[in-house]
C-alpha cells in the first residue's frame, strides 16, 4: 500500500495501527525507493519534493507532505485517501508484520492482571513477538484518530 520515507517514521507506526501495509526504511537510496514502489505497487510518501517529483514522472503514486506533525500528516493523507475504513489491530507498528490472535492462555505470564481482566482478544507479533490489546497504546492511538476525524 504505502512506502513512507526517512523522516516521517512516526507516520509510518500510525499508518500501520489503522492496518495500512506500510513499508519503511530509514536507509535507502532514491533509486532503491522508486524500484520498492513500483515492484510493490505502493505509493510513495514523501517530504522530498524532488523525489516526489521523480516517482510522478516515473509514473508511480507518490504524496508530498507538507506538515513536519504527524497528526497533520494523517490529516493531509485521509484528504486523498480513506484512512477510515481499516481493519485496526492487525498490524505490528514496529514491523508492519500482520498480527496473529493468540490465547490468553499462551501469554498470560506476559501481561498484567488487570488487562487479563479486562481484555478478550490479544494478538501476537510474529516477527517481534510483540503482544497488542484494545486496552493497549493502540486504544489510545484509535482515539487520535477519531479526533482528527479519520
Ligand atoms: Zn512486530
Amino acid at each position: 500500500m504505502f512506502f513512507v520515507d526517512r523522516m516521517l517514521g512516526r507516520l509510518a507506526r500510525k499508518l500501520r495501527l489503522l492496518g495500512f501495509d506500510t513499508l519503511y526504511l530509514a536507509q535507502a537510496s532514491e533509486e532503491q525507493i522508486l524500484q520498492l514502489c513500483k515492484q510493490s505497487n505502493r505509493t510513495l510518501i514523501t517530504r522530498d519534493r524532488a523525489l516526489h517529483m521523480r516517482a510522478l514522472k516515473n509514473g508511480l503514486s507518490s504524496h508530498l507532505i507538507r506538515s513536519d506533525n504527524w497528526k497533520e500528516q494523517l490529516v493531509e493523507l485521509s484528504s486523498r485517501f480513506d484512512l477510515s475504513n481499516t481493519e485496526r489491530l492487525k498490524r505490528c507498528s514496529l514491523c508492519n508484520a500482520q498480527l496473529i490472535p493468540i490465547s490468553i492462555d499462551e501469554i498470560r505470564h506476559r501481561v498484567p492482571l488487570y488487562v487479563q481482566n479486562t481484555q478478550s482478544e490479544f494478538f501476537v507479533c510474529p516477527v517481534c513477538d510483540r503482544i497488542y490489546w484494545a486496552g493497549s497504546h493502540v486504544q489510545h492511538a484509535i482515539e487520535e484518530f477519531r479526533r482528527l476525524g479519520i
